[in-house]
């Protein structure tokens, strides 16, 4: 099984991806939880042409990716894994949990601190939300991810399969709680126990800087319930809440790809920023 993962990456990794797009993209247009606001062959002709630039810019930047730094960290014998003799079905296990877990606290970050939540935006500024938007994200964003992700293989020394299996898990798992579906409601519940469900993550999309400051998990729905940024369901309800971020509407902005790129380097940063989140909401015009 590990031998066939290893030598078949690339078409297990793209398989994944149209596969579940297409799926998602069929269930999205056949049972949608939200109308959608913008047009959609905008979007996703914009939203899928930031995810070719980036992975364009990613093999030039880091032709060996994360699998590559993987091995060269094996061969080195750097990292807790290649240090320690573990069985491999606990490192695949614990590597797979660990490097979710370091993805929720990055994701708490670019909130956090006001230059990285410019970068993060470009995710947020989507207007609707469905599967494109799962792959959405700023290429110097994309380019922060993958350092942090190589400094975490380093140090963990995860199996090469773990590291294969996480990146497929979180691509599949992002396209699915992206999705603009829904699951009845009994299944919903029981399912956030154990993944992100649609509904889950829709909350963190949320124009309301108190909901986009909660639900930060994309995988594992756990460490937004240990650490308490766990977040129910939207006040304004999966119908009427508004997905976005504040200021920014205009499709231009939030929908084309020269704003969307673009977008990072414009106007202050006074929102959503993680310490000013307010529970009251009394001091509306700090989000202005
Ligand atoms: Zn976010
Ligand atoms: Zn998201």
């Amino acid at each position: 099984m590990e031998e066939f993962i290893l030598q078949n990456e690339k078409p297990i990794r793209m398989g994944f991806f149209f596969g579940v797009l297409l799926i998602m993209a069929l269930w999205e247009i056949a049972a949608p939880r939200r109308k959608l606001t913008a047009s959609k062959t905008l979007r996703w002709t914009n939203n899928i042409g930031l995810v070719f630039f980036n992975s364009f810019v990613i093999r030039i930047l880091f032709p060996a990716a994360a699998v590559g730094v993987a091995i060269s960290a094996k061969e080195h014998g750097y990292g807790l894994f290649n240090t320690y003799d573990v069985s491999p079905f606990i490192a695949i296990v614990a590597s797979v949990v660990i490097m979710d877990f370091v993805i929720y606290v990055q994701h708490v970050m670019v909130h956090a601190i006001p230059v990285l939540w410019r970068l993060h935006r470009v995710h947020h500024a989507d207007p609707d939300y469905d599967v494109t938007t799962g792959a959405r994200f700023h290429p110097l964003e994309i380019i922060l991810s993958m350092l942090i992700k190589f400094a975490t293989i380093l140090l963990l020394g995860p199996p090469v399969v773990a590291v294969i299996l996480f990146e497929v898990i979180l691509n599949v798992t992002a396209m699915f709680n992206h999705g603009n579906v829904g699951l009845p409601p009994a299944l919903d519940r029981v399912l956030r126990w154990v993944l992100v469900t649609p509904d889950m993550h829709r909350v963190h999309h949320s124009v309301e800087d108190d909901e986009a400051n909660s639900n930060f998990g994309f995988s594992l729905p756990w460490w937004d319930r240990l650490f308490g940024t766990y977040r129910d369901q939207p006040r304004g309800g999966h119908e009427g809440m508004t997905i976005g971020i504040h200021k920014y509407h205009d499709a231009k902005d939030v929908c084309w790809i020269t704003g969307i790129l673009t977008l990072p380097f414009r106007g202050e940063i006074s929102e959503y920023a993680i310490n000013r989140r307010q529970w009251g909401g009394d001091d509306e015009e700090q989000n202005e």
